[in-house]
């Protein structure tokens, strides 16, 4: 067995653990494998151990890799800061945008998203423990644009997403992650119908899956420690 495959099973167990002691199905959780700064040969490599779902953060890293791979069914989520002048590429490209703070970068998703291509889904990136380093919209800004967002053609909105500051007590882990899911839960009682909770990374899985994550984004558990840059 190869490694990526290998720690691509301790990995779907670790999920399928937290789901089952939170009274939870395990295949409510999409596990999103995220490959950036890994090659295209490492993606193949996880695709040919059951993996279809990846995750990028740099774009035109991404969008190399995703021409490199086009023979395979693959679902292309985008993960990481994003820059107005990359919006045309991430329209064109992915099928999933989990990084959305403001209302200026969701317009122009939606105006460069080709028709063809059915909606974008996407998430908005809302900042859970008050981090300043990280991007993400201030929980009370969340209604507003999430309303602005809604009534966007060709995108679909579908949920919420966060990075809160790494931390070793679960406890704190699960705080955070609690918030956001209470966000969503404010949210649906208003009527908004999302079905998505991207949260979860590879030290706190465990903690987000069991406060309520659809997708967890684990990369160093399944392609390794990144070179830093
Ligand atoms: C890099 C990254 C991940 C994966 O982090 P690991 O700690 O390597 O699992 C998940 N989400 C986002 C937004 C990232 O940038």
């Amino acid at each position: 067995m190869s490694t990526i495959e290998t720690n691509l099973q301790v990995v779907r167990t670790r999920i399928a653990a937290a789901a089952c002691s939170a009274g939870r199905k395990p295949g409510d959780i999409t596990l999103l494998a995220v490959s950036k700064t890994f090659a295209a040969g490492e993606v193949r490599a996880a695709y040919a151990a059951g993996q279809r779902e990846f995750g990028e953060n740099y774009v035109q890293e991404a969008v190399e890799k995703i021409a490199a791979l086009a023979a395979l069914p693959l679902i292309w989520h985008f993960i990481g800061p994003i820059q107005s002048n990359k919006t045309r590429a991430i329209a064109e490209h992915f099928d999933w945008v989990h990084s959305v703070a403001r209302e200026k970068i969701a317009l122009r998703l939606a105006e460069a998203r080709p028709p063809e291509l059915g909606p974008l889904d996407v998430c908005l990136q809302v900042n859970v423990s008050g981090e300043t380093s990280r991007s993400g919209v201030a929980a009370d800004a969340v209604p507003p644009l999430a309303e602005a967002v809604r009534s966007l053609p060709r995108l679909r909105l579908r949920g919420l997403m966060a990075i809160p500051e790494p931390s070793d007590d679960i406890e704190s882990q699960r705080r955070r992650f609690r918030g956001l899911r209470l966000l969503l839960e404010q949210l649906n009682a208003a009527g908004f119908g999302l079905d998505t909770l991207s949260m979860g990374m590879s030290q706190d899985l465990e903690a987000a899956v069991m406060e309520g994550a659809t997708i967890v984004r684990v990369g160093t558990a399944i392609f390794g420690e990144r070179a830093k840059a």
